[in-house]
């Protein structure tokens, strides 16, 4: 097999949303299954709207989530390299000079939308005579390129779409370089795929239509076609993803507190045919990566399900994964994880078992009697029990009145982890003064 190697290719024109995080994790796993290179490519031939900010925040997004790249390229350093490839294009009779303005060409696209005709460009240009190439260079107007296509069929089978085929004259040829002399988008990202090698393209489904004016650019390079696989976009719960949803930073994720494996396990196996269930390392989700699960329909992006399943993801985390990030044992990690909805909530419960805490007596007969049987350490879950079993006999409560005040005199709070649990990492000391009601 050729060496694989994908590629994600964000314009730095915004920040990552989950919309590209989709398509960066798919990439990437893609490259992990098949055991070739992911490179990251910073498209940012558009000077205005890219910005050193975005591009500095897509690269701390995507080392967060652990989609670390082999390699990088950066099309604003490549721009000689496509100048070359373009000359070379011109000389074949593919790349042509056109002059119409913005309005003609829109004039042009109404009558031909009134007549019911596809706005396809009519290669006016081709026919200019030389002595009216100079007259609108007298005007001072300055021209933009198009591709020129070449008829036929456009067919290729897609990874997730199955065989998409276009006939070229239904499309435009399509404008590659503007009067300004900075490229769009299509003509550079092809160069780069083909001397960057790239083997897979997997990007939205909002690009198929280039893909078909793509491979026509990869056949005039004579380079080899990669394979493709469009994804199909996400939309909202009320239906098209909406701006908010589907600008959804990820920094705003990441700052709320959802786990990026979380987000990664989701985003993987939202719209498959298999359930969404946590992966706790990248490999295993990569092992499990199969394109043709993926479904045709667009699968619906509801940030509350993210939130809901990050709560599932956090409570049946490994502790090797917060091992660093909390500062407790794993024995406290197994005893919380449960309880929790984001890793960080963690540490409110260490505080209360190991830092000083105001006790709430609100049964001081019931906890006083607790604190007289408290059964010597060490203590176990088992422990709890034993313990238990005396208080209620003792007091003649059970249910609530014997739970909540324990609960409240030991931890301050009226809910959280069992009181099994907790209880050993109190420790007897602590535990005997908060249920005489003493600081502890
Ligand atoms: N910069 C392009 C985009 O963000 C890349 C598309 C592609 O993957 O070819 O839409």
């Amino acid at each position: 097999m050729a060496d694989i190697k994908v590629r994600f290719a964000p314009s730095p024109t915004g920040y990552m949303h989950i919309g590209n995080t989709r398509t960066a994790v798919f990439n990437w796993l893609l490259a992990r299954k098949l055991g070739g290179r992911f490179m990251l490519r910073i498209d940012d031939t558009d000077t205005l709207r890219s910005k050193k900010e975005y591009e500095d925040s897509l690269r701390e997004v995507l080392r967060w989530m652990g989609l670390v790249w082999d390699e990088e390229a950066r099309q604003s350093a490549r721009i000689e390299r496509y100048n070359q490839v373009v000359e070379d294009l011109k000389q074949k009779g593919r790349i042509y000079a056109c002059y119409e303005t913005a309005e003609e060409l829109e004039v042009m696209r109404k009558r031909l939308m009134s007549r019911g005709l596809p706005p396809i460009y009519d290669r006016g240009a081709l026919a200019l005579s030389a002595e009216q190439i100079a007259a609108y260079k007298a005007e001072g107007r300055r021209p933009h390129y198009r591709f020129k296509l070449q008829p036929g069929t456009i067919e290729w089978t897609d990874m997730v779409r199955g065989v998409c085929r276009y006939d070229a004259s239904n499309l435009a040829d399509p404008v590659i370089i503007r009067e300004d002399g900075s490229y769009l988008y299509h003509l550079p990202s092809v160069i780069d795929d083909a001397d960057f090698g790239i083997t897979h393209i997997i990007r939205g489904e909002d690009h198929v239509t280039n893909t078909a004016l793509q491979i026509q650019m990869f056949e005039a390079l004579g380079a080899k076609i990669p394979a493709f696989a469009h994804l199909p976009l996400l939309t909202g719960a009320e239906g098209k993803l909406s701006k908010r949803l589907g600008s959804l930073g990820v920094r705003e994720l990441r700052a709320e507190g959802i786990e990026a494996l979380a987000i990664s396990s989701f985003l993987a196996k939202l719209g498959t045919s298999e359930p969404v269930t946590p992966f706790y390392s990248l490999d295993e989700l990569a092992a499990s990566l199969d394109l043709s699960k993926l479904g045709r329909a667009q699968p619906k992006f509801d940030v509350d399900e993210l939130r809901a399943f990050n709560t599932h993801f956090v409570r049946n985390m490994p502790y090797e994964l917060v091992r660093g990030r909390i500062n407790a044992d794993e024995g406290f990690w197994q005893a919380v994880r449960g309880n929790l909805n984001l890793v960080a909530d963690a540490e409110q419960w260490q505080k209360i078992c190991c830092q000083k805490l105001k006790p709430i007596v609100e049964d001081a007969a019931l906890t006083a009697t607790a604190a007289a049987v408290l059964p010597p350490e060490p203590w176990t879950t088992e422990t709890f029990g034993a313990w238990i079993a005396e208080v209620k006999k003792l007091s003649g409560k059970n249910g609530k009145d014997l739970y909540h005040p324990l609960r409240m005199a030991l931890t301050a709070a009226a809910e959280g982890p069992e009181l099994k649990i907790l209880l050993p990492l109190i420790s007897a000391d602590r535990a005997r003064r908060r249920l005489l009601g003493e600081e502890a």
